[in-house]
């Protein structure tokens, strides 16, 4: 599977809600260079030249205490046979965070491939594939874990505990935790919004969702309410490459949906290439995930549970999914 790189650039609000919409300022978040000459002309050169002067002055006075820009970039990887590693870092403070570890050398490559050195772990929740390289890596590096409260005593090498509605600074970075009891009882899905970020592992797949080992179907349709209601631009990233087997479920409950219709010729691509399906808009989920609409009037409809309570529905999505 390829490494994605996402660069994600916005503001740590302070004191104004303001956010840049300048793609130029954008731009040199992300670190790209500006020109430091140009050879077609003087004009042109001038007014890069004066656009660069106030932008460093923008840029001071925003250090000075009214909004202080952070520079987020997410790199995605495989791990195993389908999970996902994924390293978040901030390059104005070094912090580096691994969502889950699932498997110590691919985190070690990608960490060598990025130079960036790991200083925290999230983990959402006790599996094996989730936590495996958890203490071997803290080892290595002078790592803080941070897990779900309600399964700290499965966590290995857990130095501080996240429940749901927590706001958490991680090494700079805010982070939200929000409970996503089902596929296990303590899960706990963390949303970064200066990132624009959801990091679901087993609890919400794309066009899927965990299976429920621990909890129930109302506690999981509970749960995914709760990530349904972070914004449509948020991207989503998972524990596991399972879209394709959820798309060809999703396809048959709903064969009408357009948009679901295009994101299954999409991951079907996608997979061919042996590219990952995700991250995916939290917005094109809700359009296209079954798990997501059990109390949409279509879906019902398309599962012929007009008049089903949507918990009815989620488990029936749930038994359907099961059998693939
Ligand atoms: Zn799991």
């Amino acid at each position: 599977m390829s490494a994605l790189v996402v660069s994600v650039c916005s503001p740590v609000r302070r004191r104004s809600r303001q956010r840049s919409r300048d793609p130029y300022i954008e731009r040199l978040q992300a670190g790209s260079k500006l020109p430091s000459r140009d050879r077609r002309g003087g004009e042109r050169r001038w007014r890069l030249t004066s656009r660069h002067a106030a932008l460093t002055r923008r840029a001071a006075s925003i250090r000075g205490g009214r909004v202080l820009m952070a520079s987020i970039e997410i790199r995605q990887f495989g791990c195993r046979s389908d999970n996902f590693g994924v390293l978040v870092h901030d390059k104005d403070t070094g912090t580096t965070i691994a969502i889950d570890a699932p498997e110590e050398q691919p985190i070690l490559d990608a960490l060598e491939a990025t130079g960036w050195t790991l200083t925290h772990i999230l983990t959402t929740h006790h599996h094996g594939d989730h936590v495996e390289a958890n203490e071997a890596l803290k080892a290595r590096f002078q790592v803080e874990i941070i897990g779900p409260a309600k399964e700290r005593d499965r966590i290995p090498g857990i130095d501080r505990t996240a429940s749901g509605g927590d706001t958490l600074d991680v090494g700079g970075i805010r982070v939200e935790a929000i409970d996503t009891p089902g596929h296990t009882l303590g899960e706990v899905s963390y949303y970064m919004p200066d990132a624009k970020a959801l990091f679901a592992a087993d609890a919400l797949f794309s066009l899927g969702c965990g299976r429920l080992f621990e909890g129930d179907a109302a506690m999981m349709w509970d749960s995914l309410q709760r990530l349904r209601a972070l914004p449509d631009d948020t991207m989503l990233y998972c524990g596991h490459e399972y879209t394709a087997t959820n798309a060809r479920c999703a396809i048959d409950i709903d064969p009408q949906n357009l948009a679901l219709q295009e994101r299954v010729k999409e991951v079907e691509h996608l997979r061919v290439e042996g590219k990952p399906t995700l991250p995916v808009s939290l917005g094109r989920e809700k359009k296209t995930n079954p798990f997501l609409r059990a109390d949409d009037p279509e879906l019902k409809a398309a599962m012929g549970m007009e008049d089903a309570q949507p918990a009815e529905v989620f488990a029936a999505i749930r038994k359907k999914r099961d059998g693939y």
